[in-house]
Order: structure tokens, then sequence, then C-alpha cells
């Protein structure tokens, strides 16, 4: 029986990534208020926000600083654009504070609303730039099954996920998919991890050598793949990697739009996983999700380029009303003076043993295959047999079930398929870990 505002909601809503056609008879969890990393339903009901939303409330929900940033730059200057001749400080500052912390030379950061636009916005760069320099026909980007990027037409193509792809007409000319790097699912029998990672890297160059490399752009990886099922790369596949990238001089996109600020037990994921990036898109916990911001970061070369083009055509023909947001960028500096300030990344560092030990308890779980993931985001994947690996039935929607399970004993995590994904805000504390693994566990036990 819905409530009255589920009833509401089954009538007026579209939500993403949802069944419509099932959706109507369970109606949403309809949330009310947070604190910390525990967020209340209306009736009252206590969840620890095992996701951090959508990898992304770093800081926790009503995080008073934060609260008081947005509202003192609301009040000063709600809205100005950074389009033409406009700025402002806050702006200024996020981008000098991106640049000092990024894991590489950065040149200027173009601000965006979402990852989504980021990445869709390394794609018209990539295309923009090559012919900039005089390269029209260098214009194929590479990704990778399995990888997320975002839902936007350029966006979804790179996402390397069937559901994103099929009945939209997608993926768009000019974006391929290489190999996903993730042992368990992809290695074959009697190959070792290393191996796999030499073949993964082979794959990727035996790709550009077919498409031609003076055809091929970029590549584009997650450090450690979020939504595709948190699929964590074997040891030195980046290495590989970067060895195929450089000899036929292609650019290498981070998308760091989860692994960014301090997920993975460093400020960046590429740093976490020794990857040496051309350019990185980033988002969510760059505000901890308090206000929708995304930053692309680019190098000197490419801004050279697009300094030369304006040279030739004059206007830079891209830029979003909400790029520059005051309050967002706002957000931006007080949420990075936070991490910095009160060491957050030293504090999830002190927190992966105790995280890790749970998880390490939960590979022994007869419905758990495989767990994998890095610093603070893990991914369970739940197999029909362990043995075999064989999965579960598609229909038997077993992640689901888990996921729902988890709600009812007040966690909320998120499956991916049959994949559960965890991945608390970074400032939960050891108590609080060790009582969300003990909800997982319960709501694992639980089923059939
Ligand atoms: N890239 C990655 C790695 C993501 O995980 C996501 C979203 O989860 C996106 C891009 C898209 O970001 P958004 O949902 O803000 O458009």
């Amino acid at each position: 029986m819905l409530t009255n505002l589920q009833t509401r909601d089954v009538e007026t809503l579209i939500h993403p990534y949802t069944n419509l056609a099932s959706f109507r008879e369970a109606g949403p969890l309809v949330l009310e208020n947070g604190k910390g990393v525990w967020v209340y339903d209306t009736d009252g009901k206590a969840y620890i926000e095992g996701m951090a939303g959508l990898w992304c409330t770093s800081l926790g929900y009503s995080n008073e600083e934060l609260v008081e940033t947005a509202r003192e730059q609301m009040a000063k200057l709600p809205f100005t654009h950074i389009f033409g001749g406009k700025s402002h400080d806050p702006a200024i500052e996020l981008a000098e504070k991106l640049k000092e912390i990024a894991p590489m030379p950065v040149s200027k950061v173009l601000f965006g609303a979402s990852g989504s636009d980021a990445n869709d916005t390394q794609v018209k760069l990539m295309w923009y730039y090559n012919n900039a320099i005089g390269r029209p026909q260098k214009k194929k980007i590479i990704a990778r099954i399995k990888g997320y990027h975002g839902v936007t037409v350029a966006s979804a193509s790179l996402t390397g996920l069937p559901a994103n792809h099929t009945d939209f007409d997608l993926p768009i000319k000019n974006i391929l998919h290489t190999s996903c790097p993730h042992y368990y699912r992809f290695g074959k029998d009697g190959e070792t991890e290393e191996e796999f990672a030499t073949r993964c890297a082979d794959e990727l160059e035996e790709l550009i050598l077919r498409e031609g490399p003076e055809t091929v752009a970029a590549f584009i990886a997650e450090p450690v793949g979020g939504a595709g099922g948190v699929t964590t790369p074997p040891a030195g596949y980046y290495e590989k990697i970067q060895k195929v990238l450089d000899k036929y001089d292609v650019l290498f996109i981070a998308d760091e739009v989860i692994t960014g600020f301090g997920r993975l037990g460093t400020m960046f994921g590429s740093e976490a996983m020794g990857m040496r990036p051309d350019t990185m898109s980033c988002a969510k916990a760059i505000t901890s999700a308090y206000f929708p911001v995304s930053a692309v970061m680019i190098p000197e070369k490419i801004y050279a380029a697009m300094v030369d083009e304006s040279r030739k055509i004059g206007t830079f023909g891209h830029g979003n009303t909400y790029a520059g947001h005051p309050v967002g960028m706002a957000l931006g500096v007080k949420t990075i003076e936070i991490y910095q300030r009160d060491n957050i990344i030293g504090h999830v560092q002190s927190l992966l043993p105790g995280f890790w030990k749970h998880l390490d308890t939960l590979r022994q779980h007869p419905l758990v295959g495989e767990v994998r993931g890095k610093g603070l985001v893990a991914g369970i994947e739940l197999v029909a047999d362990k043995a075999t690996k064989r999965a579960f039935d598609a229909k038997k929607t077993v992640g689901a079930k888990a996921t729902s399970l988890c709600q009812e004993e007040g966690l909320i995590v998120r499956n991916l398929a049959d994949t559960v994904a965890v991945c608390p805000p970074l400032i939960i504390k050891q108590d609080e870990v060790d009582e969300m693994f003990a909800k997982l566990t319960r709501a694992l036990d639980r089923l059939e």
C-alpha cells in the first residue's frame, strides 16, 4: 500500500535508472533528512547511507560548514556566469585549488554541472584539439566494456554497458570499446593476473592498429570502475596500457568522477592506480555533492591549441549556463579546504584495515563469488555457485533483492546487477563501518 507521497511520486516522476514497469507497484523510498552518514525516511526510519548517495556525499549529510558556505554565497551573489568577460572570486579560487592538487600538470580548468557533461566535453575537446592542430582524421576515442561515463549522447556512447545503448541508437560513430580489465569475469582458465593485464593491453594495441593509429585520439578509463560493477584492474595494468598509448600518441583521459577526492585513499584515483593521465574529469565529491559541479582539467598543449583555434575561428563555442556557478564554486573551495584541513585522506587510510577486514570475512559467505574494490569502495558479487563462478539467472534479480533486504535492515547500498556496491561517506567512523557490515551480513544471510 503506497503512502500519499509515494502515490504522488508514481503519478508524476520518471526515475532515472529504474525499471519503469515494476516500479509503480513498489513505489519509492522517500527520504526526508540526513546527518553524518545517516539518512531518515518520512517515517523517521534511519539508514546508513552506504553508497554516499551516488558515490558522492563524501563529507556526509548536513555538514554545517557547507550549508553555511552555500547560504552565504546565495545571499552574496547567487548567480553570475563566466561567459565572455565575466568572472568571480570562488571560480578563480576553485580552479587554482584544483590545479594545485591535480596529480598531473594542469593548465586550465573548464567547469560544468555533471560527470556526463564533463565527459561529453572531453569528447568534444579531443575532436576540437585534433582539428586545431591539423589532424582532422585523429578522432576515435576508445573506452572500455563495462566502463561508465554518463548519459549524454557522447558520454553514454563511451559507457560500455548495454542498457545505455540499447534502443537509444548508441554508440555514436568514432567511439569504440576495448576489454574490461576484470580478471574474475574475463580472465581465461590458467591465465595469471599479470598475463591477463598484458592481454588487455595487447587487445587495446590490436584495436588501435586495426583502426589505424592516425585515427585514434584518446583512451578513457575510470581508475577503478564504478557503475559497471566496481571493477579493479590487476596490478601493472595501467603501466602496460600507458606504454601502448605513448607508442601511438593516444591521449589518456582519466574519469575521476567517483575516484577523485579521496575515495581510493589518495586525493585522486590516478595516484592510487599508477596512472599518468593527460586530462581528467571530476564531479560528485568536488562539492561533496552539495551542488552539481564538474571540472575538466586541461593540459597546456590542449589549451595552447584552443587559443590558436580562437585566433583562427574566433569564439570557443562551448560552455553551459551553470558552468562556474558561484554557489557550486564556493562549495568546491570549502569542500577541498575541509579535505585538507581535516586530513580526510588520512582518515580514509586509517579506516581501510577495518573496512577490508569485514570484506575479507564476507568473501567466505556462501553466496559471495568475489569481493573487489580499493580504498573505501567495494563490490560484492553474488553468485549461484562459488566454485564455478556461475551467475544467478538474471530473472531472479538477486542483487536487487539483496539491496532491498539491506534497506529493511537500515542500510542503503546499490546493486549493479548481482554486485552489491558499498561506498560510504569518507567521514564514516569505525563503529559505523562495523554497523554497516553487520547490517549487510544480516541481509545476505536472509537471501534465499
Ligand atoms: N563518470 C563516472 C565514473 C561516473 O560514475 C558517473 C556517474 O555515476 C558519471 C561519469 C556521470 O556523472 P553524472 O551522473 O554526474 O552525469
